[in-house]
């Protein structure tokens, strides 16, 4: 956990050990490289600006240990304060009272959603669930194979547009809407307990794609609506994040390409502009590179 900060902080402050409590000079003194590591790990300017200032807040006046010196002793403020908020609504899908719990994944064009769909289809069947994904990113040209790979990989059916899926409902028109309808009456009827919509994404927000999203979530009303960002967005984060909080709406954050060498400020941008959970990290492009995401880890890495 002692990592490149807490070096560049010990050699600010030399050897001092136990000299009882941080004072405002510790604190400020600190708070400079606070603010560069966090910028090097590509969190927001203004999720910065408020974490500082909620750790100068909290440390202020708290003993330093005898075994820390008081560089160390605000790096382990500064852990703490990160899980915190990182991890502070962790928590599963919610389920729904009446199944299917309906589970829409929404996202920029290439952010990782169709991918995210079969691993976190994977990880619900592991789990005793019967998934059903249903491939409404009809904007993509192949993304509707891509899921049908995904799903085959994962052993999960998939609902998708065209003719030759056995479905007991008619085959839909090419509107994504109306192929998520059909998505969920199919998995109604064929007794599926979850449904995962994958949705199509535009390479920049654009008014079109939220129109088509929230459209979407009227039609289906979901349980969970799972925004999916690309770890590496750096600043990009916050614009897009409110974008999509503001145009569609969702529940939950999943981050992918975590195995990239973003150092994951990203995270802390979404939570801090949106106040959302991160539920799930997607650290590659295998079925199984996916993980429950852990606060603890990613306040680490933010911080090396
Ligand atoms: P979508 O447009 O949001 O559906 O994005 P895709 O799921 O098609 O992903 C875009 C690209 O990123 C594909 O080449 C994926 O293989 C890749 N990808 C998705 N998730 C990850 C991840 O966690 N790590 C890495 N390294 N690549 C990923």
């Amino acid at each position: 956990m002692f990592n490149t900060l807490t070096e560049r902080l010990s050699s600010t402050f030399k050897n001092l050990r136990g000299k009882g409590r941080l004072t405002q000079a510790d604190i400020d003194a600190t708070a400079r490289e606070i603010r560069r590591a966090l910028l090097d790990a590509d969190v927001a300017v203004p999720a910065v600006r408020e974490f500082i200032a909620h750790v100068k807040e909290r440390a202020l006046g708290e003993e330093v240990s005898e075994a820390l010196n008081p560089g160390q002793q605000v790096v382990k403020i500064v852990q703490n304060e990160l899980e915190e908020i990182l991890g502070g609504e962790t928590r599963n899908i919610q389920l729904a009272k009446n199944p299917p719990t309906v589970i829409m994944l929404v996202g920029l064009q290439g952010a990782g959603k169709t991918t995210l769909a079969g691993k976190l289809s994977k990880h619900l069947k592991q789990q005793g669930h019967t998934p059903l994904l249903v491939a409404a990113d009809l904007q993509r040209p192949n993304a509707v194979k891509q899921l049908e790979v995904n799903g085959e990989r994962a052993g999960v059916p998939v609902f998708a547009p065209h003719p030759g899926v056995s479905s007991e409902h008619e085959d839909p028109t090419g509107d994504p809407v109306e192929v998520a309808r059909a998505g969920l009456e199919e998995a109604k009827t064929r007794q599926h307990d979850i449904v995962i919509i994958d949705t199509a994404g535009r390479l920049g927000v654009d008014q079109e794609l939220m129109q088509q999203a929230s459209d979407i979530r009227a039609a289906t009303n979901p349980d969970e609506v799972l925004f999916v960002i690309d770890a590496m967005i750096g600043q990009d984060a916050v614009a897009t994040a409110q974008a999509f909080n503001e145009g569609v709406g969702f529940t939950g954050v999943v981050l992918s390409k975590m195995d990239g060498d973003a150092r994951g400020g990203a995270a802390l941008s979404v939570k801090y502009i949106t106040g959302k959970p991160i539920m799930f990290a997607s650290t590659g492009e295998g079925l199984d590179d996916f993980e429950v995401f852990h606060p603890d880890r990613m306040a680490s890495r933010i911080l090396d």
